[in-house]
């Protein structure tokens, strides 16, 4: 049985608990974390995928946060919580990792929050690990290595590769469900691939993302099928999650729309450029800006075969993180980097040049940087792209759902009146 052991009255997760405890991951973006956690089981851990997407379990955080709290860190604290008192008389060996960015924004402190929150939930015993790649917190039960860090960078990939096939596969698909059958297969397939005890190597990643898009292109479907895409920007949790949106891409899908959702890659790229762009400018390590940009290079380098591999198969690939950033200039300075910062402007710029000027853009309450980058923009946006149909949705804790589809149908008519009219 591990011993609790608290550093400056932190519950450290030990290296006994490794062998014990299950880690409890939450749903931040369902194309991706099934393969988080693939890797995270594939290096020794006992790790589970919340999976609830209720979006009801905001009353359990509000029970246990403050209400001042941005939306995100209220779901996500309810969502863990609920899995805690669901598993209790069951098994309270548990323990949870949420990420902690660093930077400025609120998410660096959700952990604290979180923390706070099982104290006056009656779980004080339930040890939170920190997921960062700064060295934020140390737990000696859960490390870091290259190996996993390297299957994590592998897994951000082709959750980006799978929701863009799936995006442009599932609503032109000619037998309902074909698609989702594949996913499921995919998923399967990944599950084994990370299996893999040793270093994944660069020839192994691009067998099996060949594997997946050859896969996805046999789906039969009807490209006669004229419908508006619409895009789905925003703050990155609730841009992802279907707990967070309230399973807004289904929506958009049962509307008769093709969803276009950015990759989530895009948003490390960011964060570690931000960091970098921040040296630059203000002073820091030098090493650590060299190592970011690197970083960078080698991410954008591996993309770049995923996109020409895309375009094989005759599916629109994204943008260059480069690119991506070009496109704010003159627009909005790249050192607005709190939240999502340029890139969220950026986004709604390349959706808009791509063909998709219906854009759905997601704003959390409590979301002051995402308001300036997103809603702040709008109207300079309409400026410079007057054939831009920018809707903004608010997600607070009493989100009425009626509200929401209110506005996002008159979206979607504005968007198929725009593509009758062409
Ligand atoms: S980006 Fe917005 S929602 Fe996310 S932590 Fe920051 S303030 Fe909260």
């Amino acid at each position: 049985m591990a011993e609790l052991l608290y550093e400056n009255e932190r519950l450290v997760f030990t290296a006994e608990m490794r062998e014990e405890y299950t880690i409890l991951v939450p749903q931040m973006a369902p194309y991706h974390f099934d393969f988080v956690v693939d890797a995270f089981t594939s290096e020794g851990y006992q790790a589970e995928l919340l999976k609830t997407t209720d979006y009801d379990l905001i009353h359990e955080g509000m029970k246990y946060a403050h209400n001042d709290i941005c939306v995100p860190a209220m779901l996500v604290i309810g969502q863990f919580i609920d899995a805690i008192k669901k598993r209790e008389l069951k098994d309270d060996k548990v323990a949870l990792i949420i990420t902690q960015t660093g930077g400025g924004c609120r998410a660096s402190n959700y952990i604290a929050l979180l923390r706070k929150a099982l104290i006056k939930a009656g779980f004080p015993h339930v040890p939170v690990i920190s997921l960062n790649a700064g060295g934020l917190e140390k737990n000696p039960g859960f490390r870091l290595t290259p190996r996993l860090l390297h299957k994590v960078h592998d897994a951000m990939l082709f959750g980006d590769l799978v929701m863009t096939v799936i995006n442009q596969t599932r609503p032109y698909e000619k037998q309902v469900g074909a698609t989702d059958q594949v996913h499921e297969q995919v998923k399967r397939w990944l599950e084994q691939y990370f299996q893999h005890r040793r270093f994944i190597t660069w020839r192994r990643h691009k067998r099996m993302s060949k594997r997946i898009v050859k896969a996805f292109a046999g789906v039969s479907v009807d490209r006669t099928l004229i419908k508006p895409k619409v895009g789905i920007v925003g703050e990155i949790y609730v841009k992802y999650s279907p707990l967070g949106n309230n399973h807004l891409e289904a929506t958009l899908e049962k509307e008769g729309c093709e969803v276009i959702t950015p990759p989530l890659y895009d948003f490390f790229l960011y964060s570690f450029d931000s960091r970098a762009h921040d040296i630059a400018r203000y002073g820091g390590p030098r090493f650590e800006k060299i190592t970011l940009r690197l970083l960078v290079r080698y991410v954008e380098w591996r993309r770049r075969k995923v996109r020409t591999l895309l375009k094989r198969y005759g599916f629109a690939p994204g943008i260059s993180y480069k690119a991506l950033k070009q496109l704010v200039d003159g627009i909005i300075d790249v050192g607005t980097h709190i939240g999502e910062g340029w890139l969220l402007t950026a986004e709604m710029i390349d959706l808009i040049h791509h063909g998709a000027p219906n854009i759905v853009c997601t704003q959390p309450f409590g979301c002051l940087p995402n308001h300036i980058a997103g809603k702040g923009m709008f109207k300079k946006l309409k400026k410079h792209f007057p054939e831009s149909n920018i809707v903004a949705i608010d997600f607070d804790t009493s989100a009425s759902k009626i509200n929401q589809l209110n506005r996002i149908n008159l979206m979607v008519s504005n968007a198929f009146r725009n593509l009758e009219k062409k």
